[in-house]
């Protein structure tokens, strides 16, 4: 179960990563008790197609105690200062492993993925906000208390606007470049271009989201595609200060903000070329996730496999 800012993605995975039932919820302002409920409930669908499942991995957005399963604190979800783990083992009946979301995403792209066969691996997913999670020497690093690995608050503006959530940064680069970023650029870009297909849509009522953005992007609305032009410069901006301190050899973008592909991607290589310290700029990898906007859900299952083994 990947659980997202704003959506759950659930499936019962086999040892070998293939998917056989998925789930999918959206939580909009839910608050914990409705957001567990849901947890809980879809969880129980797909145990319902598959009664053989052998335990639960959850990755969950949160900076999580992974030793004891807590959700110590979350930016995006109701969940913070939570026995996470124990609470659904006891609830379901199961093995269950916690993680958060980034990590569980960094690890199925290393072992199976975009990053396979890399020593050192940095995975950024773009969503509700921008998760990470980074391989180091061949392993999963988790920091002093698990909480390694936030790229998305880093800062990269000092005077910057408010990070949304809970998070007390401004100009962090999750204000810059997450998935909600697109539709909120795109909807300024929308105001400023209201004869564009764009702006049309705006007019038309539609909220404009990222995916949107993306859609039209990949259509050929130029007003679109300079919106993530320009995201992609800023994400960029955030590669190179990942680039100069970790030096790693491939980084992962994945997220729903994946769909964008080349259209973000391209910017960001170009600015990690022209600004990063240059022999490492000209090592590393800038590439999709292989598992698309699945990989958070791959990795819990794969943490949850590797529990039940243990
Ligand atoms: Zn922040």
């Amino acid at each position: 179960m990947d659980a997202g800012g704003t959506k759950l993605l659930g499936g019962v995975v086999d040892s070998d990563l293939g998917v056989r039932h998925r789930v999918h919820r959206f939580w909009r302002g839910a608050d914990r008790q409705e957001t567990l409920g849901i947890v809980l409930e879809a969880v129980e669908e797909v145990r319902g197609a598959a009664p053989d499942v052998e335990a639960v991995g959850f990755g969950i957005p949160s900076l999580v105690d992974f030793a004891r399963g807590r959700s110590v604190w979350s930016n995006h979800l109701p969940i913070l200062d939570l026995p996470f783990r124990d609470l659904m083992s006891e609830r379901l009946g199961l093995p269950v492993v916690v993680d958060n979301d980034a990590n569980a995403a960094a690890l199925a792209e290393h072992r199976h993925g975009a990053a396979k066969g890399a020593d050192h691996a940095v995975l950024l997913a773009l969503g509700t906000g921008i998760g990470g999670g980074m391989i180091l020497n061949g392993r999963l690093y988790r920091g002093a208390n698990g909480f390694a690995g936030e790229f998305g608050h880093m800062v990269v503006d000092h005077d910057g606007a408010e990070c949304p959530g809970a998070c007390p940064g401004r100009g962090c680069l999750e204000v810059l470049a997450s998935g909600a970023a697109f539709g909120r650029a795109g909807q300024i870009a929308a105001e400023k271009a209201p004869e564009s297909v764009l702006g049309r849509r705006l007019a038309d009522g539609h909220e404009i989201t990222g995916g949107i953005v993306t859609e039209l992007a990949h259509s050929g609305d130029e007003e679109a595609r300079s919106v993530l032009a320009e995201i992609g410069c800023r994400l960029g901006s955030g590669l190179v200060g990942i680039v100069n301190a970790l030096d790693p050899e491939v980084i992962v973008i994945g997220g729903g903000a994946v769909a964008a592909g080349d259209l973000l991607l391209e910017n960001a290589r170009q600015v990690v070329a022209e600004r990063a310290l240059p022999p490492a700029a000209e090592r590393v990898r800038i590439v999709p996730a292989a598992f698309g906007d699945e990989s958070g859900m791959l990795g819990a299952a794969l943490l949850a496999l590797e529990g039940v083994k243990a």
